[in-house]
């Protein structure tokens, strides 16, 4: 499918096409909708191995930001920006300053913040350049790193849904395999150490499986953490893990991340359901992060309330579920409703104080 013939279909806004090659920076940015506000996504840094692979993933991920901002109930919409790079040896302060440039030129429709190969410290050179940053350093009057917000409400969306499937939001004793030890992963694990849970991890960095390590989980490889016992699969790495190779693989109850696209299509959450695995999309429970950038727009930041919103995935998380089986449909169908729902009804407010 080509790009215009993907963005009518989904109804995007806006596609830009940044190119520096003087710093080694191609990006872009993908503006899904700004009926709620403005567009507020992470920068992903990614060496996507084709340019389609790299296009496709920041426009997929920018509409899920429309659906959580929805869900989440922010005055926010929906936007992505990706990096092609790897962020492990191809980050530097000239690469971010001109992607801030870029970011800069949309006069705040698009927010950045942070998510996969980002650091608060690489926003700290994008702000050089735009003011249209969040989840910068407590130190420049940020809100700090975004992902620890997001890691408290995916453990908090796996409670939930805990108590949907077992009665119960205990989590101690119970088996959680992490695809993925990376910001979100790890703080998301604390809480369940916490708990008592015990983890399984698999991750492709070395850095990360040591992180692991420390926090005593069990680690697997990469493609043996699908075949995994457990009671809760959670990924927290990259999207399109769950798809018709993987899904008769899953021997968990509960499949619970924090990655953004977890689907590969929509028929694999269907194909889920069938199985009788609880799936709630990852942009449900992982809007910890955009929630706690919300606050910093808002001015002066209160952690407490950043906390308090947060919180609130588990209620968002079993509302999901709740129309799900009144409804008989499968929570990704009902989360997306609940969206829908919200975006109409605040077009047709548009349309009568125009
Ligand atoms: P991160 O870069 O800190 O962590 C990702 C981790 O996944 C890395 O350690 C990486 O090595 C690992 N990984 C990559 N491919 C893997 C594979 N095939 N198998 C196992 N591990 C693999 O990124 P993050 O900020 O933790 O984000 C993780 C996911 O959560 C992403 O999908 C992101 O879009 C989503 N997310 C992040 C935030 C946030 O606040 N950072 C908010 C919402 C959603």
């Amino acid at each position: 499918m080509n790009i215009i013939e993907y963005m009518e279909r989904y109804g995007y806004e806006q596609f830009v096409v940044c190119h520096e090659p003087s710093v080694g920076l191609k990006a872009y940015i993908a503006i899904h909708d700004t009926t709620l506000g403005p567009a507020c996504g992470g920068v992903r840094i990614w060496p996507h191995p084709t340019e389609e692979a790299a296009v496709f993933d920041v426009l997929r991920l920018a509409r899920a930001m429309t659906y959580k901002s929805a869900v989440a109930g922010l005055p926010l919409g929906g936007g992505k920006a990706l990096i092609v790079a790897d962020p492990h040896k191809d980050k530097s302060e000239a690469l971010l300053r001109a992607f801030g440039r870029y970011v800069d030129t949309l006069g705040g429709r698009y927010v950045t913040t942070e998510d996969v190969g980002m650091t608060p410290r690489d926003l700290e050179h994008i702000a050089q350049e735009t003011r249209h940053v969040v989840g910068l350093p407590e130190s420049m009057g940020g809100s700090g790193d975004t992902s620890k917000m997001t890691g408290l409400g995916v453990y908090l969306g796996m409670k939930a849904c805990a108590k949907a499937v077992w009665g119960s939001d205990s989590l101690e004793g119970r088996v959680v395999a992490i695809q993925g030890f990376g910001n979100v992963g790890t703080y998301a694990a604390q809480h369940l150490v916490e708990e008592g849970a015990k983890l399984v991890v698999a991750d492709t960095y070395d850095g990360a499986i040591e992180r692991a390590r420390a926090l005593g989980a069990a680690i697997v490889g990469p493609e043996a953490i699908y075949d995994t016992q457990c009671d809760i699969f959670s990924p927290c790495a990259l999207g399109a893990v769950l798809n018709t190779t993987t899904i008769p693989r899953l021997r968990c109850a509960i499949v619970a991340g924090g990655a953004n696209n977890q689907l590969l299509e929509d028929s694999d959450g269907d194909a889920l359901h069938r199985r009788g695995i609880m799936f709630v999309p990852g942009y449900v429970i992982n809007a910890g992060g955009v929630i706690n950038a919300a606050c910093e727009m808002d001015g002066a930041y209160r952690p407490e309330r950043a906390k308090e919103l947060t919180e609130r995935i588990y209620d968002t998380t079993e509302r999901v579920i709740r129309i799900s089986r009144s409804e008989e449909i499968p929570p990704y169908v009902a989360a997306g409703r609940l969206a829908e729902h919200r975006l109409e009804e605040v077009r047709k407010l548009k349309k009568i104080y125009r």
